[in-house]
């Protein structure tokens, strides 16, 4: 009698503790469906001007805040700023650098979100680039860039009369290498024409420009990222910096 009463007391306690253990599953898948939040910034991030960005985590994503004030020369800041360049084969649109409103604000996916389906890009501000300015895509109001081409400054960009923006390879930060150019509004970094992890030209791109493989930035690591793609684009004489589609929204 003495022995049953133990053998229950045992059963008892086992299915006590079994209880325990599902009751901390749960909470652990539970705890599972947390594991995008994201603890810090992406290496790359290093690469922005700090004068004009201010990058921080919320949750899943990222916010960059910028100023949209590049950090190099252009004739769009004007005569008497230092960073005034003179250029004078550039066709000046009528706005001022420092008479418009540059600031801009994304929120971009810390993990972006690679499942084979893609997204066209709009015309406005696709990404921030290193400099802290934004990158437009292929496109110029209602029509294409090559109308707007004789606006556009020595680094490929010009205020459209919103905010100034990139539509060419950002000469000021990338010059047929392998730098940051910036981030795109699907969380994917977009870099030159070159790729580091072969120091030469990609040959394995998609239809975005992009591949998996290691960059500067990913400390060994593969990871999905943009190229500016090694093709003159239409009557430029230079590359587009992207026309899309995203790939990791
Ligand atoms: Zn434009
Ligand atoms: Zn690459």
């Amino acid at each position: 009698m003495k022995k049953v009463f133990k053998l229950s007391t045992l059963i008892l306690l086992l299915f006590t503790i079994g209880v325990a253990c599902s009751a901390d599953d749960d909470s652990t898948v539970t705890d599972d469906g947390d594991d995008s939040v994201v603890a810090e910034l992406h290496a790359a991030f290093a690469a922005f001007n700090t004068d004009a960005t201010t990058i921080y985590v919320d949750g899943s994503n990222i916010i960059i805040e910028t100023t949209g004030l590049p950090d190099h020369e252009t004739v769009y800041w004007g005569v008497g700023n230092e960073l005034y360049r003179d250029e004078p084969d550039v066709a000046l649109t009528p706005s001022i650098m420092s008479s418009n409103n540059n600031a801009v604000t994304i929120t971009v996916d810390a993990t972006p979100d690679l499942t084979g389906s893609t997204v066209s890009t709009q015309l406005n501000t696709i990404g921030i680039a290193v400099s802290g300015a934004s990158i437009f895509n292929d496109q110029e109001g209602a029509g294409d860039l090559d109308q707007a081409a004789a606006s556009l400054d020595w680094t490929g960009a010009h205020i459209g009369p919103g905010v100034y923006h990139y539509h060419l390879e950002p000469k000021a930060f990338s010059d047929d290498d392998d730098n940051l150019v910036g981030i795109l509004l699907d969380g994917v970094f977009l870099y030159g024409r070159q790729c580091s992890s072969t120091g030469t030209y990609p040959t394995d791109l998609d239809a975005s420009g992009g591949h998996t493989s290691t960059t500067q930035y990913t400390d060994g690591e593969e990871e999905y990222h943009y190229h500016i793609i090694n093709e003159v684009y239409s009557t430029t004489g230079s590359y587009l910096a992207f026309a899309g589609p995203y790939q990791g929204y």
